[in-house]
């Protein structure tokens, strides 16, 4: 496996020969296996900057029916330990950064990173999401005093109740707020075309988010809740599973944010059965799977701003690790070129966290690296079979 190469203004290679200008060494498993004038000595790979998913959970769930993962739930320091596996599976599938959206060890998680404990991506994170009372994050099937008692709560009703919220995340020093502004498929009683939370509510979280310079990103699949977020200044749209030509308008005119997740839906839609998704969410999966993709595919054609995010989670059928399919399905299944794909994973996604300094190669960027060992703007694919190195602050991160 090639390691990498060093491109040198001069090169003497200790063998009593002439220097070399413009020499490059290639190093393979700590040795030199090439060296002389670069003109002589081929690139061994493709190097891109690391990739970022905009939309995971680091969960550390690995089932998925309803009661399974509500026992899991409860098992937090276990759920805790898989997740440090889940990211160093991120960092080997050159996954250098990472938007958390809803996870109550993201926190933890992200300092334990950054203090160099653990190895992993670079962790932003919304702790846990809102949503309102029968939202998307309100679990409908479990007593109502379980849910709304929780500490931090996911529900809140009302403007007060929002922007006490939202300043009680930023007191834990979220990285974005995350809100329900529509129902989903994995939410038993609620719809994903029916908006949540009133415009008060929306600008009451989007106001204390932006007054600390963190943006606000919005679970949002109808179009009217998207509408709403949009109107109301959330930053980022996840999912946009029902736009309509006044929502893609509205992510224009906003330079708002489009994160699809179509590798959860295309997921849930072939094999959520055989893992155990219950029959109501098997019924969703399928009545919007067409017009996810069909969406997300009118947007593109608009030139929405597309983000890459998975909204994977951990269990074997949502994988962290496998994160780069979302691309596959941006090139197969939206008709993006590879390299937008790819720029959707990188400079584009770096637009949704609060840092400037990820997702691009520039001066004074993170030297965060992905080496592919086959051109991924031929085949978009090689991302998720070919990646040779990753490097993570300019180090052997995988
Ligand atoms: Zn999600």
């Amino acid at each position: 496996m090639t390691d990498r190469y060093v491109d040198c203004g001069t090169l003497y290679d200790g063998m009593g020969n002439e220097t070399v200008r413009d020499g490059r060494i290639v190093i393979d498993d700590g040795r030199v296996r090439d060296a002389g004038p670069a003109e002589d000595v081929p690139e061994p790979d493709f190097v891109l900057p690391g990739l970022i998913d905009a939309h995971i959970h680091m969960s550390g769930m690995r089932q998925m029916a309803p009661f399974s993962r509500l026992t899991e739930l409860e098992q937090e320091s276990l759920r805790a330990a898989r997740a440090t596996v889940d990211c160093q599976d991120l960092l080997a599938a050159g996954f250098t950064t990472v938007r958390d959206l809803s996870s109550k060890i993201g926190l933890g998680l992200r300092d334990a990173i950054a203090e160099g404990e653990i190895p992993g991506p670079r962790l932003y994170t919304s702790g846990l999401a809102f949503s309102q009372t029968a939202g998307h994050s309100d679990t409908h099937y479990l007593p109502y005093r379980w849910i709304k008692d929780q500490d931090p709560c996911p529900i809140v009703d009302g403007e007060t109740a929002c922007r006490r919220g939202a300043r009680a995340r930023i007191r834990q020093g979220v990285d974005v707020i995350k809100i329900m502004a529509t129902g989903g498929v994995l939410s038993e009683k609620d719809d994903p075309r029916h908006s949540h939370f009133t415009d008060a509510e929306i600008r009451a979280f989007v106001e204390e988010a932006h007054r600390v310079d963190i943006p606000v990103a919005a679970h949002a699949q109808g179009a009217c809740g998207i509408k709403d977020a949009l109107r109301n200044g959330v930053d980022t749209i996840e999912h946009g599973v029902y736009l309509d030509e006044e929502a893609i308008e509205l992510l224009l005119d906003h330079d708002a944010i489009l994160v699809p997740t179509l590798a959860i839906i295309t997921r849930l839609y072939e094999h959520g059965e055989e893992h155990g998704l219950p029959p109501w969410a098997v019924r969703k999966t399928e009545a919007s799977r067409d017009d996810h993709v069909a969406s997300i595919r009118a947007a593109y054609d608009a030139g929405v701003t597309i983000a890459a995010g998975t909204d994977f989670i951990g269990p074997d059928l949502l994988p962290h690790g496998e994160n780069a399919e979302e691309l596959e399905l941006y090139v197969e299944e939206v008709g993006m070129d590879p390299i937008e794909a790819i720029h959707a994973a990188t400079g584009v996604a770096a637009g949704t966290v609060p840092d400037d300094d990820v997702g691009t190669l520039t001066p004074g960027d993170h030297a965060d690296l992905v080496a592919v060992s086959a051109d991924p703007t031929t085949d978009v694919r090689a991302l998720r079979t070919d990646i040779d190195a990753v490097y993570k602050g300019g180090r052997r991160a995988d």
